[in-house]
């Protein structure tokens, strides 16, 4: 166990706490979130399934019905009239700035969890921790950052973590996903790819891709194109923690 404070000795070490807690968030909001639990592509062994709810509900506080109800009615009206979060709508300056604003309107109406949650855990650890609680994980994360970075740096980092999904989902994806970039398939939506070599939010750069073929495991659909996500799927393939439900060809 590292001593109190020992990681703020030097100012990479919370830089790259933050990198690497950061894509790990990204990586369990794409490939649990969202690749298996909206969209059913893959599902999870509970070996590496645990481990992404509790990491989520430490660094974001999502409640998973919540996240998968939004998403789901986004892509039911996306770029349309009752779309939660659209550039095209309610302009893309809104939805960078405010993106985790009109999430929570969104989760706030019990009639949209009902209509388009299904399907997602309804466990001990979710009634008991995950959901009742939900606010409960990133006060222990804050706990775990003043033990780790001190009590100057520790908050800063936390801050710096709570904004992460606000800021890269909520705003710069629903954002530029649905306004800025290229499309490989010209469907009814605004969605755009911001860049083929889709690492740092986990494949979901590949937005353009994932409209066309919102079932497919798999967001990659060009020889060109690399999307990290899909290759931790099959890595966990590889040792018998993810089965593929459906991936493009
Ligand atoms: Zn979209
Ligand atoms: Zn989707």
């Amino acid at each position: 166990m590292p001593d109190f404070a020992s990681w703020a000795s030097a100012w990479w070490k919370p830089v790259l706490f933050l990198i690497v807690a950061g894509h790990v968030t990204n990586v369990c909001v794409t490939l649990f979130l969202h690749r298996s639990q909206t969209h059913r592509g893959v599902t999870f062994s509970k070996v590496v399934e645990i481990p992404m709810r509790i990491w989520l509900w430490l660094s974001t506080s999502i409640v998973t019905k919540e996240w998968v109800a939004c998403h789901r009615k986004h892509h039911a009206f996306a770029d349309r009239e009752g779309d939660p979060h659209s550039p095209l709508i309610e302009g893309l300056r809104n939805i960078m700035v405010k993106g985790a604003l009109y999430y929570r309107k969104a989760v706030r109406q019990p009639e949209i969890l009902e209509k388009y949650g299904k399907g997602t855990p309804n466990d001990w650890l979710e009634r008991y921790v995950l959901e009742r609680v939900n606010w409960l994980g990133i006060v222990v994360m804050l706990g775990v950052d003043i033990y780790l970075f001190g009590f100057f740096v520790g908050p800063l980092v936390w801050a710096a973590q709570m904004l992460w999904i606000p800021f890269w989902a909520a705003g710069i994806l629903n954002g530029v996903g649905h306004a800025l970039g290229y499309r490989n398939f010209d469907v009814k939506d605004e969605s755009r790819n911001i860049s083929p070599i889709a690492i740092w939010l986990g494949g979901e750069e590949l937005h353009n891709n994932h409209h066309a073929d919102p079932h497919s495991a798999k967001f990659k659909a060009k020889w060109y194109e690399f999307d990290i996500g899909w290759a931790y799927i099959r890595l966990f393939q590889l040792f018998g923690l993810a089965k593929v439900k459906y991936a493009r060809s």
